[in-house]
């Protein structure tokens, strides 16, 4: 095998990306994974994509990843089984509102159009609703994908541009410019990027990513009876290890017509077995907002891991201490959202390109600061 200029460790969306771009950029690009395309928690979330704003890098990275989205799901939406059902925030009482409302402000000024409802509006929106909600927001450029499939794709693609795959290789060790496998191959590259996910701290201990779980179910097929994501206002981020269990009701309209309801979020966690303390959890909050679903078929339930950081932010970036090693990873619940967005940032990088956002706010050397 010709000695790659660049090895990305890890096939899910975010790794899957990353190769693509830097292939498409003119680098020769190898894409190792331990399984296959998209083996890992790409397969276990919920394909929202959405605009989030909790703080302005985060929404900047958002609309850059979402704009490179619209890019591919020009020719690849039947694909990824793309629906542009929109966000459906949905606040409860009237302080949700008052956040409501400036979610509504802060998206429309950056060009993402977000609507104020009222209650009357968000009735009319979404019938299924319980009835006497506040009112919300309606982001109509929000949409959903199913994840496994597009990094399945995107490694494909990444072949056809004349790329190179190894699925069923796991890698072991990472040194400056080289993996070696555990089969005990040593392959060296111009450059090395690690996007393994949770696996990352195996590989490199001091990059602090830890898993986030998060529990879903699915129903059975009711067609044409919700039309949007409807997420509660409470939906986001909370901070590591503040909480046991932060439940928040977020309900996704399938393509198939099956309803995907999440979601909750619980650190320390590591194994992946569902809890029927905390599913039903998720599934009261959710009834709590569409009554109807107490009358519906759950046909599954799952759990996922999300790759989280201490703040929030993906490391997206240069490795601080090792020479031509560089990470995209630790996404949290964000990850298929951002993945373009990251890819293009972090090849801006790799290829000493100025950069289309902040990139400062991700870089992996923060936490390497936070330890000094
Ligand atoms: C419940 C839940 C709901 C979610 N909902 C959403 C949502 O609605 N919208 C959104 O944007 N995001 C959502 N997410 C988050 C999203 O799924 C993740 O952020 C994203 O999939 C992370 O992708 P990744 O490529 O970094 O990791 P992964 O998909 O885990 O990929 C890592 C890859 O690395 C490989 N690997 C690991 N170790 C090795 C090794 N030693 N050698 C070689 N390969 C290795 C694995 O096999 C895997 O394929 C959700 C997640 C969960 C759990």
């Amino acid at each position: 095998m010709k000695q790659p200029d660049a090895i990305v460790v890890g096939a899910g969306i975010v790794g899957a990306a990353c190769a693509v771009e830097l292939q498409a950029r003119g680098l020769a690009v190898l894409l190792v994974d331990a399984r296959h395309p998209g083996a890992g928690v790409t397969s276990a979330g919920m394909g929202h994509l959405v605009a989030l704003d909790e703080t302005d890098d985060e929404l900047d990275l958002c609309l850059l990843s979402l704009g490179r989205w619209d890019h591919y799901l020009s020719t690849q939406a039947g694909l990824a089984e793309h629906v542009r059902c929109g966000t459906l925030w949905v606040a409860e009482d009237d302080g949700q509102m008052a956040h409501a409302l400036a979610r509504a402000e802060r998206l429309s000024r950056r060009g993402w159009q977000a609507d104020a409802l009222s209650g009357a509006d968000l009735a009319r929106a979404e019938p299924a609703l319980r009835a006497g909600l506040a009112g919300g927001v309606r982001v109509a450029r929000d949409g959903v994908v199913y994840p496994p499939a597009v990094a399945r794709d995107l490694a494909a693609r990444l072949v056809g541009l004349g790329g190179q795959a190894m699925f069923g290789a796991a890698v072991e060790r990472i040194d400056a410019g080289t993996v070696t496998l555990a089969s005990g191959e040593r392959l060296a590259a111009g450059a090395v990027v690690i996007a393994a996910g949770n696996a990352v701290p195996h590989l490199l201990p001091d990059v602090p990513v830890f898993p986030r779980k998060g529990h879903l179910a699915i129903t059975a097929r009711y067609p044409r009876r919700l039309s949007h994501q409807v997420v509660s206002m409470g939906y986001g981020q909370t901070e590591a290890g503040s909480d046991a269990l932060a439940v928040a009701a977020n309900v996704q309209p399938r393509i198939t017509g099956q309803w995907l309801i999440g979601s909750c979020r619980q650190d320390g966690i590591l194994d992946t077995d569902v809890d029927p303390r905390v599913l039903a959890h998720v599934l009261r909050s959710a009834i709590a907002l569409l009554p109807c679903l107490a009358d519906m078929t759950i046909i599954r339930s799952w759990t996922g891991l999300r790759p989280a950081t201490r703040d929030g932010r993906p490391v997206i970036g240069r490795h601080p201490g090792l020479d031509r090693v560089w990470l995209a990873a630790g996404h949290e619940g964000l990850g298929v959202t951002t993945a373009f967005g990251t890819a293009q940032l972090l090849a801006d990088l790799m290829l000493e390109r100025p950069p289309a956002i902040d990139a400062g706010p991700y870089s992996p050397s923060r936490f390497a600061y936070a330890h000094a």
